[in-house]
C-alpha cells in the first residue's frame, strides 16, 4: 500500500471535529478528573485550536491500571493478532495521511508536505513492528558442563509508560507504541501538551485497528511533572521509554531509581555537520539543506554546527545561503510554504538570543538573522559565518533554523572539537576520500553517523545517541529487544 500521489488536504477545521478531545483510558474516551481541560495553540497564528481534557494524577493511575489490567492477556496474545493488529493500523494511517498531515500542520506548524512525510514515516513504524511482532526468538542449549540445557525465553516487560516531545507528533509516538505492541507490552503514552491532537487521533485509529482496550492509554495533561512522578516511584511501570530534552531525561532517570525502572532515552543532540576539502559541495549543500531545514530546524538530529573546511567554507556558505534565503516562511497550511512557524514564543525567543549571542561575538549574518513582525511564531532561514567558538549556540540545541558555520584546516583538529559536547547523537560527514570517510565516522562519538547524505532517520535502523543524548536504540531489528525481557530457565539433562 502506498500514499496516493496527489495530495488532497482537508481544512484544519474538519480534522480537528474529527479528533476526540478525552483522555483514553481502557478503550473508552473520558474527561479529566475533575473536568479540567487545557487549550492547544495554532503556531501559526497563536490563537486556541480547541480544547483538551487535562489530566489530574488520580487519571495517571485510572491509565496506568487499564494497562495493568490489561497486561496478561495480552502478553499471551498470538503474535500473529498482534502483527496484524499493526499492520492494519499501517494501512489506515496511509489512507488518512493527508487528513493527518493536516493536523500534525494544525497544532504543530512544519509544512502540510512534511507533515504527510512524517505519517508516512510514523506508519512505517508500524509496518517494521508488525514484521518484527512475529520473529521474537529464544533460545535453547545444552550448558557447557553437559549436565544442563538452558531454555531461553523472551518475555514482554510489562506495563510502559512512553512519553513523548511535539516536534514529531505522530511518529515519536508509533515509534514506541509500534515495538511495545509487537513484544507484548501494555502502555500509557503522555504526548507533549503542544501537540496531544496527534495521538489522540492515533489512538482512535489503533482501536479501529482492533487493538483491545487497556493495551494502549492516551494521558493528555499540562501538569507532566505531578501525573508522571507517582507513575514512575510507585512499583507498577516496568518501562519508561522518554524522548525529549537532556534536561527532563536527567530528572526522569533519577525518579526511575527508587522503583529500578528500565529506561530507554532518546534525548537531545548537538549535531556536527563536517564538510571536507575533497567533499561534492553540490552534495554538502543538500545535505545541509536536509540536516537543517528539516523541521524548520527543530530536529534532535538538526545539523548545529558546521564545520568546512576553509578552502571551501566561503563558498558553501555562500550557496547555503542562497538557497536558505529562497525558502518561503509562512503558515504551514499555505501551498508553497517551505518553513513554517516555530512551536512557541518560547522557542523562538531562545533562536532570537542564541543569534544575537553570535553576532555579539563577531559573527556575519549571510541572510536571515531578523524576526519578522506580525502574529504567529516565524523565523527566517538565517546563515551565520565567522562564528566564534564560544557562542552560546555552540554548546545547546539552536531547535530553529539557523546555520552557523565555523572553518578548520585539520581533521584531528575538527574531530576532537566535535567530540567536545557532552551530546552524541548523531554527526555528518561529506568527503569523497573513502578512508577518511570510515575513519572519521568511526572517531566521532555519536550513535548516528550520515556520510554524504543529511538525513539518518530510518524505521529499519536503530536510532539512537551515546554520552548525554540516550540510552537505548528505537527502530531496528533493536528495536524490540528495549521492551523485551530475557528468562533462562534451567533444565537438568
Ligand atoms: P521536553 O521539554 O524534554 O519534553 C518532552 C516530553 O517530556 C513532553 O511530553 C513533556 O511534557 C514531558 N516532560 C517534561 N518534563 C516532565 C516531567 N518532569 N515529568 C514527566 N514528563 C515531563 O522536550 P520537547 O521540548 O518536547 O522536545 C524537544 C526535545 O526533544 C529536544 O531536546 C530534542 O532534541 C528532543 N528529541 C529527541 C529525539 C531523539 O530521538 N533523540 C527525537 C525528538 C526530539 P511537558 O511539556 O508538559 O512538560
Amino acid at each position: 500500500m502506498s500514499t496516493p500521489s496527489s495530495p488532497s488536504y482537508p481544512s484544519a477545521a474538519e480534522v480537528l471535529a474529527a479528533v476526540p478531545k478525552k483522555l483514553y483510558i481502557a478503550g473508552s474516551w473520558s474527561d479529566a478528573a475533575g473536568g479540567g481541560t487545557m487549550p492547544v495553540d495554532d503556531p501559526a497564528t497563536g490563537e486556541v485550536l480547541c480544547e483538551v481534557a487535562d489530566a489530574a494524577p488520580a487519571d495517571g493511575q485510572r491509565a496506568l491500571t487499564a494497562a495493568e489490567d490489561a497486561q496478561e492477556k495480552w502478553a499471551a496474545t498470538a503474535p500473529r493478532a498482534r502483527s496484524e493488529i499493526l499492520r492494519r493500523a499501517y494501512e489506515l494511517i496511509t489512507e488518512r495521511a493527508d487528513a493527518l498531515a493536516a493536523l500534525m500542520t494544525a497544532e504543530m506548524g512544519k509544512p502540510l508536505a512534511e507533515a504527510r512525510g512524517e505519517a508516512a514515516y510514523a506508519a512505517e513504524f508500524f509496518r517494521w513492528f508488525s514484521e518484527e511482532a512475529v520473529r521474537i526468538e529464544g533460545g535453547f542449549s545444552t550448558l557447557p558442563d553437559g549436565r544442563n540445557r538452558m531454555l531461553l525465553m523472551r518475555r514482554p516487560v510489562g506495563p510502559c509508560l512512553l512519553i513523548t516531545p511535539w516536534n514529531f507528533p505522530l511518529a515519536m509516538g508509533t515509534r514506541k507504541i509500534g515495538p511495545a505492541i509487537a513484544a507484548g507490552c501494555t502502555m500509557v503514552l503522555k504526548p507533549a501538551p503542544q501537540t496531544p491532537l496527534s495521538s489522540l487521533a492515533l489512538a482512535g485509529i489503533l482501536a479501529e485497528a482492533g487493538l483491545p482496550a487497556g493495551v494502549l492509554n492516551v494521558l493528555t495533561t499540562s501538569r507532566a511533572g505531578e501525573v508522571v512522578e507517582p507513575l514512575l516511584t510507585g512499583g507498577h511501570v516496568r518501562k519508561l521509554s522518554f524522548t525529549g530534552s537532556t534536561q527532563v531525561g536527567r530528572t526522569l532517570l533519577a525518579q526511575c531509581a527508587p522503583a529500578v525502572v528500565r529506561t530507554s532515552m532518546e534525548l537531545g543532540g548537538n549535531a556536527p555537520f563536517i564538510v571536507f576539502e575533497d567533499a561534492d559541495l553540490d552534495a554538502a549543500v543538500e545535505g545541509a539543506m536536509t540536516a537543517k531545514m528539516r523541521n524548520m530546524g527543530e530536529a534532535c538530529t538538526a545539523a548545529n554546527r558546521f564545520f568546512v573546511h576553509s578552502s571551501v567554507a566561503a563558498e558553501f556558505a555562500d550557496r547555503l545561503a542562497r538557497r536558505m534565503g529562497a525558502l518561503e516562511v509562512g503558515p504551514g497550511s499555505r501551498p508553497g510554504v517551505d518553513v513554517g512557524p516555530l512551536i512557541d514564543r518560547a522557542g523562538r525567543t531562545k533562536v532570537e538570543e542564541l543569534v544575537a549571542d553570535a553576532v555579539a561575538r563577531g559573527a556575519e549574518v549571510l541572510v536571515g538573522g531578523s524576526t519578522p513582525e506580525g502574529p504567529g511564531c516565524f523565523y527566517p532561514p538565517t546563515v551565520l559565518t565567522g562564528v566564534s567558538p564560544a557562542s552560546r549556540l555552540m554548546e545547546t540545541e539552536i531547535f530553529g533554523p539557523v546555520a552557523a558555520v565555523l572553518t578548520f584546516d585539520d581533521e584531528d583538529e575538527v574531530v576532537a572539537t566535535a567530540n567536545s559536547t557532552e551530546w552524541g547523537l548523531v554527526g555528518y560527514v561529506f568527503t569523497q576520500d573513502l578512508n577518511r570517510s570510515l575513519r572519521v565516522s568511526e572517531r566521532l562519538e555519536v550513535g548516528m553517523v550520515g556520510l554524504n547524505t543529511g538525513l539518518v532517520s530510518n524505521p529499519a535502523a536503530p536510532f539512537g545517541g551515546v554520552k548525554q543524548s540516550g540510552l537505548g536504540r528505537e527502530g531496528g531489528r533493536v528495536g524490540i529487544d528495549e521492551f523485551l525481557e530475557y528468562k533462562y530457565v534451567a533444565v537438568p539433562v
